[in-house]
């Protein structure tokens, strides 16, 4: 697996407006350090034990912008708050309102994006499109977290177009709540290695890659 050319494939298919985050969960440190190396700057993270192992043994990389993806349980959620800039998996109104809390005690004010579900997939976390109306008014009085956007996963087995239609509702939904709240959501967080391009071609503003960059995970 050469990081470096396939960096440079990726690169050169999205616009440089694109910020490209490559997802490190399961990957070594070395890989990171060749991702680095390359200008990559934005990490992601899935699992907090092992994101704080190496980002301990990334100390140095002081430029290096954290990102967390994955499902926070409380118990968890105050070393999130510490250690990663941007939180792209707030699920739930219960964690917001926690994070908002810890954000407020901690002086720390994380980016976070919301994380929706467009389709209906219970393997998944994130608001259905029905529950985030009901729980805005809640959301927009939160005062620490920085709600810039949305983020969404689409379910396994979708068509091209149907991948395209939902990243599509994505975009038309943060365009609503942004018109209808006090929320600014500027960022859509959406595209993985399998539809990172569909994602862009309806206006993803964050990608969020790892298989594509670094190969299959074990
Ligand atoms: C693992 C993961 C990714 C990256 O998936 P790839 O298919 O390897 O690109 C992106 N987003 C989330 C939330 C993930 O858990």
């Amino acid at each position: 697996m050469n990081i470096s050319e396939n960096l440079d494939k990726i690169l050169g298919q999205i616009p440089s407006s694109v910020r490209l985050v490559a997802v490190t969960k399961k990957k070594s440190v070395a890989a990171i350090e060749e991702a680095y190396n390359y200008g990559i700057r934005d990490f992601a993270e899935s699992r907090v034990q092992e994101a704080l192992e190496k980002q301990e043994q990334l100390q140095n990389y002081q430029d290096i912008c954290w990102h967390f993806i994955g499902h926070i349980q409380t118990n968890k959620a105050k070393q999130v708050l510490k250690n990663f800039h941007w939180i792209h998996s707030v699920d739930s109104l219960k964690l917001a309102k926690y994070l908002d809390k810890l954000a407020d005690k901690n002086s720390i004010s994380p980016h976070v994006c919301l994380q929706v579900k467009i389709l209906h997939d219970p393997n998944k976390y994130g608001w259905k499109v029905e529950e985030i109306w009901q729980d805005l008014s809640k959301l927009e009085s939160l005062k620490y977290i920085k709600i810039d956007g949305l983020m969404t996963i689409l379910p396994l087995g979708l068509s091209q177009n149907e991948c395209l239609d939902t990243f599509a509702k994505t975009k038309e939904l943060a365009s609503k709540i942004t018109e209808k709240s006090s929320l600014q959501l500027k960022e859509l967080s959406m595209g993985m290695s399998n539809d990172y391009l569909l994602a862009v071609e309806k206006g993803a503003t964050m990608i969020r890659l790892g298989t594509i960059i670094f190969g299959e995970r074990n």
